[in-house]
């Protein structure tokens, strides 16, 4: 048996051209061009990539979009400052500070200076509580971007057993609520569960957010699961190479290795859970691309919910 892909990438597409849809409607209908204000501190080259996806994506479906990036000795006390004129200004729909953030800041002070109104990265414990209260709040975006992959590639979620590896604020949690929003049975697991694999082989929904490559094996996945992977990792080892991939991807990811010094693997093993799954999303190609396909949906959510259009 070899499982279906989840491809993230018609998925991500088709939400970008909804919102940008939107986006038109908006700017025709009231006038209005949703703003998202980007903040970044320091040269964190993984940061400066992620934060140029959103800057980019966001100019191409027709969002505004600023750019605040500022060095890495800035303080605490400026950086609240920032974000509190960010939210004062009125055309400002979506604030997104990215993390991590330099020791001298108090990552956990600044999101919660973030308007609630306007945190599209849906890290606020105003918009925490609202989800987990099954309120209408501004949702993290990774794993809204997961019930998407399920929901469009036609997967049902109402009774069905989803097991979540990771209990983190920004997926693992959140996933958690969501999950249990769409009437599944939620089981949540963590470093200290015990017998792993007893646990996840329950699951008709496994997801992995875990940040440890190829961790999820054969041996924690039921046969025919859907099975969900959060996870992002560099592997430039040839020999763990040859562990993760098939005969069908081996060399295009030793030919990565060659030339970057590293490979993209998820949290699942892709040989061992394309044999046993009955569906799976690649790393990459999967959920990664979701993540900044839902932040323009939630600019664009945020603007309507703030300016009651
Ligand atoms: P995190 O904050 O480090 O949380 C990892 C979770 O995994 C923790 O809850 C931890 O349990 C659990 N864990 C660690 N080792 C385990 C083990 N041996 N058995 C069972 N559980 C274990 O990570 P995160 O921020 O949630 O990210 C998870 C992964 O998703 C990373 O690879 C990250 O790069 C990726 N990610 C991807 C996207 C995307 O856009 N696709 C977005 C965000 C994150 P404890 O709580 O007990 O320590």
């Amino acid at each position: 048996m070899s499982a279906k892909i989840l491809s993230g990438k018609e998925i991500a597409e088709a939400i970008k051209s909804e919102v940008s849809a939107d986006i038109a409607r908006l700017r025709d209908d009231h006038g209005v061009t949703p703003c998202l204000a980007v903040v970044r501190v320091g040269d964190d080259p993984a940061s400066a990539v992620y934060v140029g996806n959103k800057v980019k994506t966001s100019e191409a479906i027709g969002l505004i979009s600023e750019h605040h990036h500022l060095p890495d000795t800035v303080t605490h006390a400026e950086l609240v400052s920032l974000v509190k004129e960010l939210n004062a200004r009125p055309d400002v729909d979506g604030i997104l500070v990215q993390l991590p953030l330099p020791d001298q800041i108090d990552a956990r002070e600044i999101l919660e200076t973030i308007d609630p109104e306007k945190d599209v990265d849906g890290f606020h414990p105003i918009n925490v509580g609202r989800l987990s209260q099954g309120e209408k709040a501004l949702v993290p975006c990774t794993p809204a971007g997961v019930i998407e992959i399920l929901k469009r590639s036609g997967i049902p979620i109402a009774g069905q057993h989803a097991v979540i590896v990771g209990r983190s604020n920004i997926v693992g949690k959140p996933m958690a609520m969501l999950l249990l929003q769409e009437n599944a049975t939620v089981t949540i697991c963590h470093s200290r569960t015990r017998d792993l694999p007893s646990v996840t082989s329950q699951a008709d929904i496994l997801v992995a957010a875990i940040g440890r490559a190829g961790f999820i094996r054969g041996e924690h996945i039921r046969e025919g699961a859907t099975v969900i992977d959060v996870g992002i990792n560099n592997v430039a080892d040839v020999d763990f190479a040859h562990e993760l991939f098939g005969e069908d991807e081996i060399e295009k990811r030793l030919a990565a290795i060659e030339k970057r010094g590293f490979t993209l693997v998820g949290d699942v093993n892709p040989k061992e859970a394309m044999a046993k799954a009955g569906s799976f999303t690649p790393v990459p190609g999967g959920v990664g691309l979701l993540t900044v396909a839902m932040l323009m949906k939630n600019t664009v959510e945020a603007a309507k919910m703030r300016r009651k259009i």
